[in-house]
């Protein structure tokens, strides 16, 4: 209850004390940020989320701006602009395909500036209004800042090797370290007795407690995301994603801004949610993915190991052509290669052809195709495809049966069959696509070398009714559009 109470005092050691009207505009803003989830729960309704999160952030900036005796404002104005530089030359250069490593990498920054934060407070607890009588920092502030620190640190150092595995920097397999699980527990068990002791001390020495409270947050974070890999690592990005809230929420504690508790509790909150709904859709854990691969085979997937040489049927675009014409039912797969190839805008113009021609054209949606939860339905609705030809894996897995093609462009982990059937693949468990049960499947990527990212053969390539069409996807999409005119 006194730490909630906090915000106000604290501010009043800022100058005076919030504001009624500041506190009614921090209200708003988090209205429009609830706004703005429940309007992202949905592609039809997720561009006018944008525009409420929009909205509550700037009523937010500006209100602290205006109460907030944080800084001299032509500090803050340097710093806008500085920043405001870098993110327009990155949002300019980013590539649609480093999206997830971008974000992975913006993570890292709200975990460091929550542990920069906690720092300039312990080192300053003056100037954030953190001094109890006897001129010592509290000892719920100081819970507080151990908090705020751990967290950051964690999700500074988590998202550092998320970024690394997601950009191809690092090997995207789980890496194990041998008694794993027990270092894991007993660094967990010292971060917490340590933050105790540092919030029971007197206003003695307390330097190295925080200090190893901050080292030890760091090494966890690593510790906990390298031997996740394979089919796990989107929960991972979705649970940095809530660690950053939870770290803005504690940087809120320490500063004493209300808007930035309500924020980092949204976002916490809504992270965890969505993670939960990812380890159900991939029939995981949360737990086991948390605690970092348990379960998972030790070998680290088959990244760079010698693959089989089996027959396989390769066709070209004339022939795919003929037969999607040929079809009643076609049901196409995206995955990480159409967000590659950017061949999304290609696809629809296909599929608006097939259905000039009385085809039947659907689009399922595995939850992790892509790199990043959403991927696939963000480039379909780029291209304008409607809402209702979009499906999830649950709603149109059974259909796979009476399809007469099953297209997949640029996706492999998703349609895997290992994932049902081999114990030792790192995406074992992991639910897929019955593409085996479509009458003929046509599978776009650029060679037979090329493996998804959980980095493992896939018996798909070499059933009897499939048709390997390798090339770049928007090259063979618009050839096979061609072919079809
Ligand atoms: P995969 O990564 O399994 O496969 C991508 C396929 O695209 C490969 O077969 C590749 O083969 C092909 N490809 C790449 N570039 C092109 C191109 N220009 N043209 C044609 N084909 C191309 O993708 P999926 O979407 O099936 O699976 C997603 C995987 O990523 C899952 O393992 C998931 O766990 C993981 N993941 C997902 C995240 C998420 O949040 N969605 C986050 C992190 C990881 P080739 O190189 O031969 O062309």
């Amino acid at each position: 209850m006194m730490s909630f109470l906090a915000p106000a005092a604290d501010a009043a050691a800022h100058g005076g004390g919030t504001p009624a009207w500041a506190m009614l505009a921090y209200l708003i803003a988090g209205v429009f940020f609830i706004l703005a989830l429940r309007g992202l729960s949905s592609p039809a309704t997720s561009r006018a989320g944008n525009r409420n999160g929009m909205i509550g952030m700037a009523i937010a900036v500006i209100t602290t701006l205006v109460t907030h005796d944080i800084a001299n404002i032509v500090e803050i104005g340097i710093a806008i602009f500085l920043g405001g530089i870098i993110g327009v030359t990155i949002a300019r250069k980013i590539a649609m395909t480093a999206m997830p490593e971008l974000v992975a990498g913006f993570h890292s920054l709200v975990g460091l500036a929550a542990v920069l934060v906690g720092w300039a407070a312990y080192l300053n607890p003056g100037a954030f209004g953190l001094l109890t009588g006897d001129g010592s920092i509290g000892a719920v502030s100081k819970i507080e800042m151990g908090l705020g620190i751990a967290i950051g640190a964690i999700t500074f150092s988590g998202s550092v090797i998320a970024f690394a595995k997601l950009s191809g920097k690092m090997s995207g397999s789980p890496i194990m370290l041998p008694g794993r699980h027990v270092i894991n527990l007993g660094v967990l068990g010292a971060i917490i007795v340590l933050t105790a002791l540092f919030a029971l001390a007197g206003p003695g020495d307390t330097m190295p407690l925080i200090v190893a409270v901050t080292v030890l947050a760091f090494v966890i974070g690593f510790l906990l995301i390298i031997p996740i890999g394979g089919a796990d690592m989107p929960v991972v990005v979705s649970m940095l994603n809530s660690y950053s809230g939870w770290a803005a929420a504690a940087m809120g504690f320490t500063l004493g801004n209300t808007a930035m508790i309500i924020t980092g509790a949204l976002v916490g909150s809504s992270g965890a949610i969505l993670s939960y709904i990812m380890c159900r859709a991939m029939n995981r854990s949360f737990i086991s993915v948390i605690a970092g691969g348990f379960g998972a085979d030790d070998s680290g997937g088959g990244k760079g190991e010698p693959r089989e040489q089996r027959p396989y049927k390769q066709g070209s675009a004339a022939d795919a052509a003929y037969m999607l014409e040929q079809a009643e039912r076609v049901i196409i797969i995206p995955g990480y290669g159409m967000a590659v190839a950017q061949a999304q805008h290609a696809l629809r113009e296909m599929a608006d052809v097939l259905e000039a021609k009385g085809v039947e054209v659907k689009y399922a949606i595995h939850p992790v195709a892509g790199r990043m939860p959403g991927h696939m339905n963000v480039l379909l609705a780029e291209a304008s495809v409607e809402y209702d030809k979009v499906f999830e894996l649950e709603d149109i897995n059974s259909e796979f049966a009476q399809a007469d093609v099953a297209f997949i462009i640029g996706a492999n982990d998703v349609v895997n069959p290992a994932a049902k059937t081999d114990k030792s693949s790192p995406i074992y468990g992991m639910p897929v696509f019955d593409v085996d049960k479509a009458k003929q499947v046509f599978f776009i990527k650029r060679s037979m070398g090329g493996v998804g990212y959980a980095g493992v053969d896939n018996d798909v390539f070499y059933m009897d009714q499939t048709m390997m069409l390798l090339s770049d996807a928007k090259k063979m999409v618009e050839e096979i559009v061609k072919a079809m005119d």
